[in-house]
């Protein structure tokens, strides 16, 4: 509750590689206890450093691995691919079949991209010959002979291949991809926010975890709920409510621990490989814990079944994470 001219943002992170002086460390230290805001500040990236030092340790792992098949691969191999790097001609003639094989493949794409391209022009017919002047076939006529021919002969197709490259596909790429996946973490965090501020209020406030997940299922969750007991943990549960996470109905319920710690859950069906990227990966009695920050928030999601669990709160990260690894499931 101090009033000071300035946060030590850069200091902090000074203190956290430990590169201060002796007398600069005193003073950031003192302001550290009274500052909750740099105290904040300090413990996430100190958190983070920890982190990416694990991390580090775990991904020399696969590192070495990677190292020893290279090493059990035929040395002359690795060198002729390293020197000369990749070319058509070597693959031809070193490895015919598989040149082959990708020529094959690439021969395929471009006929399925066609037909996939074609189906538009069906519907609107004097619209798409006008848009695509490069394909000089009349709609029906054509089409007819090629259709059922070209997938029957892939010789045809391989030969007609490196005369055109891709625009079929080119030209069907934009479309395709725009859809871009909901940024999860920060929505759940946002909720976590939300709930805290009083905007989002539960719909059953009970104890009884049986009670909750009766509630759920009588709410038309259409999975089941599995609201964990963390009394064991002295956090108490304090009640749910049916809730959205972008697109997906969710489970969600609040846990009050020591110190008004508050804790949200929520279970929603969903993969966690919809999650974005730059989670921190963890793993306990087999299964894979995401652990995203966002915000001062410590985020871990996992999967059990077909649905995805999600615990957020401003504890003590580690403290969150291993809460997690003592409720979660391995389905
Ligand atoms: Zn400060």
């Amino acid at each position: 509750m101090t009033t000071h001219r300035r946060h030590f943002k850069e200091e902090i992170e000074e203190l956290v590689d430990n590169r201060l002086t002796p007398a600069a460390r005193v003073e950031v230290e003192n302001h550290l206890e009274s500052c909750e805001r740099c105290r904040g500040e300090f413990e996430a990236l100190s958190w983070a450093k920890r982190l990416s030092s694990k991390e580090h340790a775990v991904k020399s792992v696969p590192a070495k691995l990677e190292e020893n098949i290279l090493a059990a691969l035929d040395t002359e191999d690795r060198r002729s691919a390293r020197d000369a790097g990749f070319t058509w001609n070597r693959w031809l003639t070193q490895k015919p079949i598989l040149a082959y094989t990708l020529l094959l493949f690439a021969a395929l794409i471009l006929v399925l991209s066609y037909f996939i391209l074609r189906k538009p022009l069906g519907r609107a017919p004097e619209l798409s010959s006008r848009e695509l002047p490069t394909k000089p076939t009349p709609p029906s006529t054509l089409n007819r002979n090629t259709k059922p021919d070209l997938p029957a002969k892939p010789e045809l197709s391989a030969k007609t291949l490196p005369a055109k490259p891709t625009p079929p596909t080119k030209a069907k790429l934009p479309t395709k991809l725009k859809t871009s996946r909901p940024d999860l973490p920060r929505e759940v965090a946002r909720d976590y926010q939300n709930y805290k501020a009083g905007k989002i209020p539960l719909m059953l406030e009970t104890e009884n975890v049986k009670e909750m997940e009766k509630f759920f299922s009588e709410e038309g969750v259409p999975y089941r709920t599995r609201v964990f007991d963390l009394g064991m943990m002295s956090y108490r549960l304090l009640g749910g409510r049916v809730h959205k996470l972008t697109t997906h109905k969710s489970a969600f319920f609040v846990y009050r621990g020591k110190g008004d710690a508050i804790l949200v859950c929520q279970m929603y069906p969903g993969k966690v490989t919809e999650l974005p990227a730059g989670a921190v990966l963890r793993e306990n009695k087999g299964i894979q814990f995401y652990i995203y920050r966002v915000e001062g928030l410590t985020l871990a999601f996992w999967q059990e079944g077909a649905i995805t669990c999600a615990v957020t709160s401003d504890i003590e990260p580690e403290q969150l994470i291993q809460l997690a690894f003592a409720k979660a499931v391995n389905v």
